[in-house]
């Protein structure tokens, strides 16, 4: 209890801190100091609509992919890659906030623009249950919940993902996958048209996973948005 007190006395006087190098910030209000927002590594060329990498991707990775198109305004790298890990474990409102604006300003107009009333929402990809338990905060959700303030669009959390992870150890992975496909539901009704929302699109398999819930579930078109996308493996 007093250790508490003490860190949150700490945390009271401390010098406010830039999300990704932890240097002492001037303007408190920002959460990112002017160094890394400018070595922030946006994706500025012409990006594959399906994979979300720099184009020519081929072969395209997101060839049979359940989802239509996948964009992220940044590269899994330099302070994105510092401001997704401070997301996952800090939980900072102002950060989440920050990368929804990011995305929101960067993003193609036809994909996180005005659509006809009832047809598009933002689904935040669900995190695994024990996950969220652990760290009691869901970035993805945060995320979406930020860009739905953002952009007007509607928040739809109509995905969850079931447990047991540890039963895929050892197991191959393609099984793996197969597991993940089947352990992420649609438990509500389903937008026509769906935007995932991420932090991060890797491999894609869990995009495709939730991609293929939500089919299941009656989405004709579906997209995914993340804050950044790493190069190809
Ligand atoms: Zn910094
Ligand atoms: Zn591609």
């Amino acid at each position: 209890m007093r250790s508490r007190v003490v860190a949150e006395l700490v945390a009271l006087f401390a010098p406010p801190a830039c999300a990704a190098c932890r240097t002492p910030l001037d303007d408190p209000r920002e959460p990112v100091c002017p160094t890394c927002r400018r070595d922030l590594p946006w994706l500025r060329g012409a990006l594959c609509p399906r994979c979300g990498l720099p184009a020519p991707c081929a072969p395209c990775p997101a060839a049979r992919a359940a989802f239509d198109r996948a964009w992220a305004p940044m590269a899994y790298a330099g302070p994105a890659r510092a401001l997704v890990t401070a997301l996952k474990f800090g939980g900072a409102l102002a950060l989440a906030n920050l990368m929804s604006a990011q995305m929101a300003a960067a993003a193609p107009a036809d994909l996180l623009g005005d659509r006809p009333a009832g047809t598009a929402a933002l689904v935040p990809v669900p995190a695994h249950p024990a996950h969220t338990r652990h760290r009691g905060f869901d970035q993805a959700e945060q995320l979406a919940r930020a860009l739905a303030n953002r952009t007007g669009l509607p928040l739809n959390a109509c995905l969850s993902r079931g447990g047991h992870d540890e039963r895929q150890l050892g197991k191959t992975r393609s099984a793996r996958l197969r597991h993940g496909a089947r352990a992420i539901q649609a438990t509500g009704p389903v937008p026509p048209h769906p935007i995932l929302v991420d932090d991060v699109h890797t491999t894609g398999a869990t995009l495709d996973a939730a991609a293929q819930a939500l089919r299941r579930a009656g989405a004709s078109r579906v997209a995914a948005v993340t804050y950044a996308r790493t190069p190809r493996h």
